[in-house]
């Protein structure tokens, strides 16, 4: 391609994405025909039928970007599922912005390479800078600011990854380095409730834990940890010669929207010298919204924590920001120094490599879409959109209540309300099927408890009132 090609490819391809995301209705009243919101929210297609409708084996001739976008508008975009569609209500926000777009092309086309400071030190300093915005914009602990003695904050590609991260280093910490050479995690335990994402799990198995040693705490009829049981689980782990090692606490927990007492978990977990982690990946978000910032509570005892602006902030994925307050754990679990990675910059102390506080060594240069976003969307807008989104989903809550088919299961702080059907799990999941197969809008099932769940999740940057009406009444006609 030359470059000629590519300025003109790339006017053409702006073109079709601000089609795409434009929601708005034109002169005859409809969205344009290239609209997300023209489309069904789920795709109608069975499983192969994509790779079906594209050759088998690679071109040997070389193709025009016309021919590759006929492909685009014939394949791809009737096979995607419409995660930017207004009636997205399903699994949680994953917003676009079009200054975040613009961040991630300008990220492509700079190519940088992060690993290091000496490799790109604008990738470095900018994501260091963005960190410190993020901490600063959501009332986080000074702990966690990169001027911190002990703290600091990265981007990592997601919130699995940000939960490993403090898995790793809560276990050099416990085991004061020595998993390092030898490996041994034995005696190791950690604590989380069912309510917890499965990245919890998931990061245990891959630091060898295990999921004998994750122990569920049990939870309240709120959905949150109850503390009492947690101080005793850790007390019986104790008197049988364990180690706890690691707790989790959801702030805004993907099934229900949870939210853990992280003042009392916290101060147990400060008596044990165990490593407490916050989970805040959907939910911390709206501390941007200064009477959401209720939403970090007992975040000042968490030796780690993470958010992802790439739910409900609308930075494209992957953003995940995290921060420790213990960043000598972290390095003395993840940093390696190999000779081909040595530099002067490094060495003089005077800089971050942030290879070494992630699993990968490569990284790209994410924080421009960070820095885009913050500057060109600006947070009053993000703080308008989550209240927003908080007050419509209050709004459908009053509306769900006020039907004797529906019942309200879990409390609905922000943006997930999570319904029942009165008439038993049958129903609900009934209901579910035929509510998402009309293509118009999307719902997830849950399980609370042993009941099936329909979880209305609402942060989709599109959606406005009449879609959350539509959805309500697509719902009760469904019921
Ligand atoms: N934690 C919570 C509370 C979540 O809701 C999710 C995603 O739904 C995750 C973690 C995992 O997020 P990611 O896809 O960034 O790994």
């Amino acid at each position: 391609m030359t470059p000629e090609e590519f300025r003109r490819a790339g006017h053409e391809l702006i073109d079709f994405i601000a089609d795409h995301l434009d929601t708005s209705a034109g002169a005859d009243g409809a969205p344009n025909e290239r609209s997300v919101s023209r489309r069904p929210v789920q795709p109608t297609v069975a499983p192969g039928d994509v790779r079906a409708a594209l050759p088998e084996h690679p071109p040997t001739e070389r193709e025009t970007f016309d021919a590759v976008m006929a492909d685009v508008e014939r394949v791809i975009v009737p096979g995607i599922t419409n995660w930017q569609h207004p009636g997205w209500f399903a699994y949680f926000p994953a917003n676009v912005s079009y200054p975040s777009i613009l961040g991630e092309l300008l990220s492509a086309g700079l190519g940088v390479q992060g690993m290091s400071w000496v490799t790109s030190p604008a990738c470095t300093e900018v994501e260091t800078l963005m960190l410190d915005w993020m901490q600063e914009l959501l009332g986080l602990p000074e702990s966690f600011r990169s001027t911190s003695d002990t703290g600091g904050g990265v981007i990592q590609g997601s919130a699995s990854e940000a939960t490993l991260v403090a898995i790793l280093s809560a276990r050099h910490r416990a085991t004061n380095g020595a998993v390092n050479a030898g490996g041994d995690t034995t005696g190791l335990v950690a604590y989380a409730t069912s309510q917890s994402h499965s990245s919890i799990e998931k990061g245990l198995r891959i630091a060898g834990i295990g999921t004998d040693r994750m122990r569920t705490v049990p939870h309240d009829e709120q959905f949150a940890m109850r503390p009492d049981a947690l101080r005793e689980m850790i007390a019986a782990d104790l008197a049988a010669g364990l180690v706890p090692f690691f707790v989790n606490a959801n702030h805004g927990s993907t099934s229900s929207m949870a939210f853990d007492p992280s003042a009392e978990i916290g101060t147990i977990c400060r008596e044990h010298g165990i490593w407490f982690h916050v989970d805040g990946a959907m939910a911390g978000i709206a501390a941007l919204v200064p009477e959401y910032r209720w939403v970090n509570s007992g975040i000042e005892l968490a030796d780690s924590y993470c958010t992802n602006p790439h739910k409900w902030m609308g930075v494209n994925f992957d953003c995940t920001t995290y921060w420790t307050g213990d960043r000598a754990s972290l390095l003395g679990a993840l940093s390696i120094l190999p000779d081909y990675l040595r530099s002067a910059a490094a060495e003089s102390g005077a800089v971050i490599d942030y290879r070494d506080w992630q699993i990968p060594l490569g990284r790209r240069f994410r924080a421009l879409k960070l820095w885009f976003t913050i500057r060109m969307d600006g947070v009053d807008a993000f703080r308008e959109r989550i209240r927003r989104d908080v007050q419509l989903t209050q709004s459908l809550a009053t509306a769900a209540r006020a039907d004797h088919r529906f019942e309200v299961v879990a409390p609905h702080p922000l943006n997930l309300l999570c319904l029942a059907a009165r008439a038993g799990n049958e129903t609900t999941d009934a209901l579910i099927e035929r509510a998402n197969a009309s293509g118009t809008a999307l719902f997830t099932r849950t399980v609370l408890d042993g009941r099936s769940v329909l979880r209305i999740s609402i942060g989709s940057h599109t959606t406005r009132s009449e879609h959350v009406d539509a959805a309500w009444e697509l719902l009760q006609r469904s019921v």
